[in-house]
């Protein structure tokens, strides 16, 4: 029999278990660790509340938890409860799959200015991530800037022009619904550093944008490149910016009946936060292309901003006794393979990109290393103690284990406790969780 332990249960660490299950079949028992006592990470605290068709993934991550060789432990934090070098020591292998929890900084002056948040934290904040849900951002100001031109920038723009009524069927956590429906804005401006034929905004994503109750996208005409040169664009990014074009080509009177501007800022670098305690403004300095990157023209502007979500990208958490490649911020790998035994998976591998699938071959290809590495012996023989091994640490440690039976409790919970048509209303506190789970 051979043990695998897969760390973090969002998408990579449930495909990887999928990919286990159908490499090594029988002959293989699998742990499934995360560090809160909910499953599911990304599809859980990452993915938009109101994109709820994303996260019927997690149905099929299910069946893989509910097969008779894969088993959650939750409420575990691998690094700290258990070591990784203990790990190693009781499983054939252990996989990293704890994805990009953290924010890329600014590393602009005034970034701790109040209302000022990275996309980690105030995503974090309206899907429930317990960590992020006392982040209580001030919504009452006129002017949202978020920083960025990705789909997490369209999400979090989103969220932040959206009635309380089109959030009715999303799984919004309670805290973050009232706020919003307390909320002021007139102005959500995107920032972008480069220009229209450098977002990084998928056509379906940047398409809902134009579906707002409140709200419009407003896009000046004239930021945008001579229509003949979409025609060298790769198929995707051309659809992107045809809504672009039909964005800037709606008419003044049309946007104007709709009470929140979404403001697209091209070729506009952040270079300060202003304000005293709390934000009131951002600089930008104004940019243009030289070879693809922005570069700056010297031209300084000021917007007035009373929140900011800066959606520029994210980082591994690095944990003790793993090499870590702090310059790309993630595990330091060679395609997956940290050390003997040892291996990393989707965004702790790549960095953060692609889409929830792109997490299935990358599950399957850390699985054939694995395989690969058992032929070849590097994972010497088949002795260890795996989850026996797990359980006599995790009894001597008193560690508060939370099962997979007892998530399907949490979740019947969450789901009893839903407001009127929404799937669920989230705990957002652990000891919640662990009661609801008893
Ligand atoms: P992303 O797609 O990499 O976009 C990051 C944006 O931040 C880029 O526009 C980038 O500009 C900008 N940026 C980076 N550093 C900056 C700086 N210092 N100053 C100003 N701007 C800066 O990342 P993401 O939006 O966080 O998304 C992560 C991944 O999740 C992506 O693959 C995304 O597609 C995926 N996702 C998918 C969905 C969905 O399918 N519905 C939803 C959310 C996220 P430059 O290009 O100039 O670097």
């Amino acid at each position: 029999m051979r043990h695998i332990a897969i760390i973090g249960s969002g998408p990579a660490g449930y495909y990887t278990a999928e990919a286990a299950q159908k490499a090594f079949g029988d002959e293989v028992l699998i742990d499934v660790f995360d560090r809160l006592p909910v499953p599911y990470g990304l599809i859980r605290t990452g993915v938009a509340p109101d994109h709820q068709s994303i996260k019927a993934v997690s149905k099929r991550y299910e069946k893989v938890a509910l097969s008779d060789n894969v088993r959650f432990v939750g409420n575990v934090t691998i690094g700290e409860d258990v070591s990784i070098p203990e790990l190693r020591e009781l499983y054939d292998a252990v996989v990293l799959a704890t994805g990009a929890p953290r924010d890329r900084p600014l590393d602009i002056p005034g970034e701790d200015l109040g209302n000022v948040f990275g996309s980690a934290a105030f995503v974090g904040w309206y899907n429930g991530h317990p960590q992020f849900a006392g982040l209580d951002p001030d919504l009452s100001g006129k002017t949202a800037v978020v920083i960025g031109m990705g789909n997490v920038a369209l999400d979090v723009a989103r969220i932040l022009a959206k009635t309380p009524a089109e959030l009715a069927g999303s799984d919004i956590v309670a805290h973050a619904l009232e706020a919003l429906e307390g909320s002021k804005f007139e102005r959500v401006v995107l920032l972008g550093r480069r220009g229209p034929h450098q977002i990084m905004m998928t056509p379906k994503e940047l398409g809902e944008l134009g579906e707002l109750a409140r709200a419009a996208p407003h896009i000046a005409p004239a930021d945008l490149p001579a229509p003949e040169e979409d025609a060298i664009l790769e198929p995707g990014l051309r659809k992107s910016v045809s809504h672009l074009r039909a964005y800037a080509a709606t008419p003044e009177h049309i946007r104007a009946e709709k009470p929140i501007a979404i403001e697209f800022a091209f070729l506009a670098a952040p270079k300060a936060l202003l304000g005293t305690g709390k934000v009131e403004a951002i600089e930008i300095e104004k940019t243009r292309l030289v070879h693809g990157q922005a570069e700056g023209t010297g031209e300084i502007e000021r917007l007035p901003a009373d929140l900011v979500v800066s959606c520029i990208g994210y980082r591994t958490s690095p944990i003790p006794d793993v090499p870590f490649d702090e310059r790309a911020g993630r595990f330091a790998n060679d395609e997956g393979r940290i050390l003997p035994g040892l291996y990393c998976v989707g965004w702790a591998r790549r960095g953060p990109s692609g889409t929830i699938g792109t997490n299935r071959p990358d599950g399957y290809s850390v699985v054939e290393l694995i395989a690969e590495d058992v032929e070849a012996g590097v994972l010497g023989r088949a002795t260890r103690r795996g989850r026996a091994g797990f359980d006599a640490l995790a009894q001597a440690r008193q560690l508060d284990v939370v099962t997979f039976r007892d998530w399907k409790k949490i979740e019947e919970a969450e789901e009893r406790a839903a407001r009127e048509g929404a799937p669920r209303e989230k705990f957002v506190d652990i000891e919640g969780m662990i009661k609801a789970g008893r």
